[in-house]
């Protein structure tokens, strides 16, 4: 099964918990076991696992990468994001979860982040739920 999430960010940096959209997806899907893949395709926004239950996690992951990656730098790129992405290049693009009994193997305080870096825009992330 293969589906696109359609996701609208409302900061230049956001980590947006979209746990339930992807276990919806999985459930969807009907798959019993087997591997949920997510991928974002875009080159300023990016796809990881972390704390969902304080969000004050994700605000210090954004605080974080912000310090190491400061939005106004030397850059080359005249488009003016190369701070997004580097961003999005650090936290990487795809996920792979484990898919048992119809649902993800994320531990207790996991959950999936979209992460914004150049928003507010309107983003994809495509999961894909095969049996395996
Ligand atoms: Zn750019």
């Amino acid at each position: 099964m293969y589906k696109t999430l359609k996701i609208s960010t409302k900061s230049r940096s956001q980590m947006v918990d979209i746990t339930q959209e992807v276990a919806f997806a999985i459930s969807e899907s009907g798959v019993n076991r087997g591997v949920c893949r997510i991928f974002v395709p875009h080159t300023t926004a990016a796809v990881t696992i972390n704390e969902s239950a304080d969000p004050d996690v994700a605000a210090d992951i954004l605080m974080s990468l912000e310090k190491l990656v400061p939005w106004g730098d030397n850059y080359g790129h005249t488009e003016g994001n190369s701070a997004a992405h580097i961003k999005a290049t650090l936290v990487g693009p795809d996920l792979t979860i484990l898919v048992e009994e119809g649902k993800f193997l994320l531990g207790t305080w996991q959950g999936i982040f979209l992460c914004e870096f150049d928003g507010p825009r309107t983003r994809s992330v495509f999961v894909r739920v095969d049996e395996a």
